[in-house]
């Protein structure tokens, strides 16, 4: 599955729209990114998890662990694929941690998954837990890296989409001076109510 073919899917399973969009930062862009859509066919999740396994088949990973909720299916699909363990971090009162009795061993070899890395906050975050707990986290992975590999995690990382998504306040948007109409896109919020 290379590069173009991943954006296919985005598309056609409107998880990657493009025209003029207000993201939830209150900054424009002309891309938008929705990837919970992409994976709603567990065979096309399953796709994506043998596409980030294959990068790591030979690294002995021990365990899988992705920051909850934007990490849980293709981090499940990528411990499928590599018939290791799968656990997740989530928040509680602000701050990313393991719960649920999940538990890491000294030294036990982690990948951490994502969906989509922007900042690489969320990875770090769910990094920083682990570690935290003794665990030694050799890399990181996302399906979409939409800071062109800009965002630092401290672990080496690879992406299977790498994508250059300029964003701008409204003051300096070029789609606002052109007169396109912008749009505010289905927020997580915004379903979840
Ligand atoms: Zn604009």
């Amino acid at each position: 599955m290379n590069q173009e073919q991943i954006l296919e899917h985005f598309r056609d399973t409107n998880a990657l729209l493009e025209g003029h969009f207000i993201l939830s930062s209150g900054l424009h862009s002309s891309k938008y990114l929705q990837c919970a859509l992409a994976l709603q066919y567990p065979s096309d999740a399953a796709k994506f998890g043998r596409a980030i396994a294959g990068h790591f088949i030979n690294e002995n990973i021990e365990t899988v662990a992705s920051p909850a909720i934007g990490g849980l299916i293709i981090g499940f699909a990528v411990a499928q694929s590599l018939n290791v363990r799968f656990i997740w971090t989530e928040r509680q009162n602000g701050e990313m941690t393991l719960r649920r009795g999940f538990s890491v061993k000294k030294g036990e070899k982690i990948l951490v998954v994502e969906d989509v890395i922007t900042t690489g906050g969320s990875t770090r975050e769910c990094i920083a837990a682990l570690e935290k707990r003794g665990a030694r986290i050799s890399n990181a992975a996302s399906i979409i890296d939409r800071s062109n590999g800009a965002a630092e995690t401290g672990v080496p990382r690879i992406a299977l989409v790498n994508l250059d998504v300029p964003s701008y306040t409204p003051e300096e948007c070029p789609l606002c001076r052109q007169g396109i109409e912008a749009v505010k896109p289905g927020s997580r919020q915004e379903v979840e109510k």
